[in-house]
């Protein structure tokens, strides 16, 4: 019998993560593979969230506390305001997919760049919503005709800010003009994945917009400074009418009890996240003068990756990278994302690449 698949899910590809380290190992059978390829903390996780982990073991034959008490009342302190404010996900990817089906009835409609994280388009067309995209300036979010792509249907609105791939920014100011124009059927989801690497001071403070109860959410992550990518682990600040609404969609148990207690800790970890700042800062130096030195012009980021123009189809250099061991992320035509790893990766890189541009 054909399966009776809906035309929205028939149309969606599956999402194609970084390759991982053992399968290129296998792949190639190369002994030594550095991956730069999924914005991941080169220098591991938090040693004390590593200590909580193993401390949590003992209990594993009990459900987690779906209610999250602890880390969702340190999360709550660490951004004054109250824990009814804050939800958790199973990775912050977790709460777009709950954003997108608490929010978008068939039809409804979700602005985002055209160029971003692409679980968006994924969740909000799983959610039988429709994907609006608006074309970045300058590989920036072009805020103004964001606010002009809002229609009566428009209920979710995504400004990923560092935006992946770019890894540029929205200023406070330019956050600001938008704000003004959202209308209040309209969610404004402010996805900070890589908020604890932005050094600019022009960036925005999104949550100051959740304490004045606008319709707004702002999502944070353990996957990237915090190097618990592999556990699971991402939150939600918003109004207590919104976390309301998702908690009523979120499966009781989805931050399981590992992750709940890693992540406690890896929020006091304040000297990982220091040290992890600074590797990122020289190793964006690092990188981004070894690309200007082989003639690119990467485009200046406020995250923890680089993407950049490498003048000729991204894909072979890409593959030519993964047979010297390196991963890094092919995007699109001539573009690759590559991730600030230490500097001996990083030089590793770069010397690859150098390597590679001169085979041809
Ligand atoms: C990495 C990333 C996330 C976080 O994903 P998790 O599910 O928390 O691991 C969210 N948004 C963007 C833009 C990201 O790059």
């Amino acid at each position: 019998m054909p399966l009776n698949v809906h035309p929205d899910i028939a149309a969606l590809s599956p999402y194609v993560p970084g390759k991982p380290i053992e399968e290129l190992q296998r792949e190639m059978g190369l002994a030594r593979v550095i991956k730069l390829a999924s914005n991941e903390n080169p220098l591991g996780p938090s040693p004390k969230a590593l200590a909580a982990i193993g401390e949590g073991a003992a209990t594993l034959h009990r459900y987690p506390d779906g209610g999250a008490f602890r880390l969702r009342e340190a999360l709550a302190g660490r951004w004054k305001v109250t824990p009814d404010h804050v939800i958790l996900g199973n990775g912050s990817d977790e709460i777009l997919g709950l954003l997108a089906r608490t929010f978008l009835a068939p039809g409804d409609e979700a602005v985002m760049a055209d160029h971003t994280f692409v679980i968006y388009k994924m969740e909000v067309m799983a959610a039988h919503g429709k994907a609006v995209t608006v074309p970045l300036t300058q590989w920036r979010h072009d805020l103004p005709a964001m606010a002009d792509a809002i229609t009566a249907r428009t209920r979710l609105l995504f400004v990923c800010n560092p935006n992946n791939p770019t890894g540029t920014m929205v200023s406070a100011d330019e956050v600001g003009r938008l704000m003004a124009r959202v209308p209040e059927h309209v969610i404004v989801v402010f996805d900070e994945a890589y908020f604890e690497y932005v050094r600019s001071a022009a960036f925005p403070e999104s949550m100051a917009y959740v304490t004045r109860g606008r319709n707004v959410i702002v999502l944070r992550t353990f996957s990237k400074i915090y190097g618990l990518a592999g556990l699971r682990i991402g939150y939600g600040v918003t109004t207590p009418e919104i976390t309301d609404y998702l908690n009523r969609v979120r499966p009781p148990f989805n931050a399981n009890s590992i992750a709940q207690r890693a992540a406690l800790a890896a929020l006091s970890d304040d000297e990982h996240v220091a040290r992890s700042r600074a590797v990122n800062a020289a190793g964006m130096e690092q990188v981004g003068q070894g690309l200007r030195a082989l003639g690119f012009a990467p485009i200046p980021s406020e995250a923890n990756f680089i993407y950049v123009d490498i003048g000729r189809d991204g894909r072979q250099v890409f593959e030519a990278l993964l047979r010297q061991g390196i991963i890094v992320r092919h995007i699109e035509g001539r573009m690759i994302r590559v991730t600030i790893g230490q500097a001996e990766e990083n030089q590793a890189f770069l010397t690859a690449l150098a390597r590679v541009l001169q085979a041809g």
